[in-house]
């Protein structure tokens, strides 16, 4: 895999307690920025209802994922509430490859491992405005049992205490600003040295810009 400097495409992380509106915004911001492509992650958590497989996750046993990760298959996998998750390498190196921007939607543990392969990673970490608001909003979803909620919303101290490993932090508390946030954030990031000059390599190298990027 190239390293990451020499693609004109960024790699996004979002991390986020669950319950803090990540997937709505995620969401929200593909709609607008089509051209970044969403990894699709490995999981063996069980499908919530409406969801396919091959578009949120790929459901897979416990067998089928431990296999896959003995074989190197995955840049990071974690174990979050009980459930395996991983992000497929194959799947990453082709889209770096082909300079696109990619956004991971992990949890912490999995962002530390990115990060080390791939510093130059943006990390964003998106708050909810209160614990309160995060458990509102657990619960408004309706996709989980009870149980889940309570050890979800309790699990999400741990989450947020790793929010200063992040570049970036996102508190959404009004829908629409934090999605202009989430925006400029990744737009900023397309306008760094080494992605436009990875981009615009004959522009560069007209206007005489022969820089030693690493
Ligand atoms: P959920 O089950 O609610 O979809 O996700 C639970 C948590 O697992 C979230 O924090 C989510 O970001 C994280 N997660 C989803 N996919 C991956 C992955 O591929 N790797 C890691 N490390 N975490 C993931």
């Amino acid at each position: 895999m190239p390293a990451p400097h020499h693609s004109s495409g960024s790699l996004f992380m979002v991390v986020a307690p669950s319950g803090a509106g990540k997937s709505t915004l995620v969401n929200a911001l593909l709609a607008q920025e089509p051209s970044i492509k969403l990894s699709i992650s490995y999981t063996t958590r069980a499908p919530r209802p409406g969801e396919e497989h091959g578009r949120e996750y790929y459901f897979t046993s416990p067998e089928d994922f431990l296999e896959r990760r003995a074989a190197g298959e995955f840049l990071e996998s974690a174990e979050v509430h009980g459930n395996y998750y991983g992000t497929s390498r194959i799947l990453i190196g082709d889209q770096m490859r082909a300079d696109t921007d990619v956004l991971l939607e992990i949890d912490w543990q999995g962002a530390q491992q990115v990060k080390k392969q791939f510093p130059h990673a943006v990390g964003i970490f998106i708050l909810p405005p209160s614990i309160a608001a995060l458990e509102e909003r657990l619960r408004k979803r309706g996709q989980d049992e009870p149980h889940v909620i309570i050890a979800r919303t309790l699990a999400a101290g741990g989450e947020i205490a790793h929010a200063p490993e992040f570049e970036y932090v996102i508190i959404n508390q009004e829908f629409a600003i934090a999605l202009a946030e989430l925006t400029s954030i990744v737009r900023a990031a397309r306008c760094r040295f080494a992605q436009q000059a990875a981009r615009n390599a004959s522009l560069f190298a007209q206007l005489g810009i022969h820089a030693n990027f690493s």
